[in-house]
């Protein structure tokens, strides 16, 4: 028999009921779970699972004991004027999506490391033409961000044998990669992979200057945030033909807006930011963990550092 409290969660998502509200209700039968987009009492509200943050906001809701996060990255939340300031903030970390993100980074890097996009292209013009084959262990990948995605990136490229290098804010050891400054890590490698969080500190950090550190005919992939990137110096970049291709799934404004350059440069490849989504199969069972843990009074996993931002 529980001690605990019942709590009352509630969920503001785009989402159908069936998509959390029902596999949260089954894993949360102490708790009561409410649709967030239907008419309910702000003042029951407990624990607030939060994909897009509603309308309204969420400074209204008293009660408020934490704040999950649907995403991994929470800079949706850090500036937003409807999220209250002393209420804490748990990202989520789904077991299941480091492996999404490994395979993404892997897709893309093995097909900029086969040439892919440049056999796209010569296809178009029906061009029979080979080009030299580097072997994985002569190209260096860079991973910008050794998080819980960066980390398991590197995992899934080390059988591959490229050399690895990459960056993160402490200067902590990661097996497999050589870390450095971010000068330093841009200039050496041929792929350079972004799985930064966005921050003060990292908003805008791949800008004209950033580039020009890349080595010429370098590739740029960004998984983390549009707003990591300054599109005009990096449609300059690939203008120039200083960095030979861009993948791109997350940008400034989503959807990426019908006339955006990206869209019809023949150095870009758009994805629609599906590099890793938060899946209620692996989901569920992390956020029903964090509402027991605060009915439990205990402190809930995964807070962000509001300070750090991230
Ligand atoms: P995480 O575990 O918090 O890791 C963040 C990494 O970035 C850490 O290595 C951290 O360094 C480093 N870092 C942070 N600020 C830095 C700075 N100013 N300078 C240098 N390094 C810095 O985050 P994660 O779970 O790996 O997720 C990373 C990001 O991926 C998310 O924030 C989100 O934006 C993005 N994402 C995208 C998708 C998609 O579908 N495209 C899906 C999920 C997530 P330390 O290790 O030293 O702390």
């Amino acid at each position: 028999v529980s001690s605990s409290p019942r709590l009352t969660v509630g969920v503001f998502s785009h989402h159908e009921r069936s998509f959390w509200v029902e596999p949260l209700t089954a894993a949360l039968p102490d708790h009561v779970v409410v649709d967030g987009s239907e008419p309910h009492d702000h003042d029951r509200i407990d624990v607030a699972v939060v994909g897009n943050v509603p309308t309204e906001g969420l400074t209204s809701y008293r009660r408020l004991a934490l704040i999950q996060s649907l995403w991994m990255g929470v800079d949706r939340f850090l500036d937003h004027p409807g999220v209250p300031d002393h209420v804490p903030i748990a990202r989520m970390v789904d077991p299941g999506m480091p492996r999404a993100m490994a395979e993404t980074v892997v897709a893309h890097v093995l097909g900029l490391h086969r040439l892919l996009p440049f056999y796209r292209a010569q296809a178009a013009t029906r061009t029979w033409a080979e080009h030299a084959q580097p072997f994985a262990s002569d190209r260096t990948v860079a991973i910008m961000g050794l998080g819980t995605l960066g980390t398991a990136a590197v995992a899934a490229l080390i059988p591959f044998g490229f050399r690895l290098v990459g960056w993160n804010r402490s200067g902590a050891a990661v097996t497999g990669v050589e870390v450095g400054d971010f000068a330093w890590v841009l200039g050496q490698a041929d792929i350079v992979v972004n799985l930064l969080p966005l921050t003060p500190q990292t908003t805008d950090c791949f800008d004209a200057a950033a580039f020009a550190l890349m080595r010429p005919g370098a590739s740029f992939v960004n998984l983390g945030r549009g707003h990591h990137v300054v599109d005009d110096d990096l449609l300059a970049a690939l203008d120039s033909g200083h960095l030979t291709h861009a993948v791109l799934d997350v940008f400034r404004t989503e959807p990426l807006p019908a006339e955006h350059r990206f869209w019809t440069h023949p150095r870009v490849t758009v994805t629609p930011h599906v590099a890793a989504d938060s899946d209620p199969r692996s989901c569920t069972e992390v956020i029903a963990q964090n509402v027991r843990r605060v009915a439990a009074g205990e402190t809930p996993a995964h807070l962000i550092d509001r300070q750090r931002g991230y």
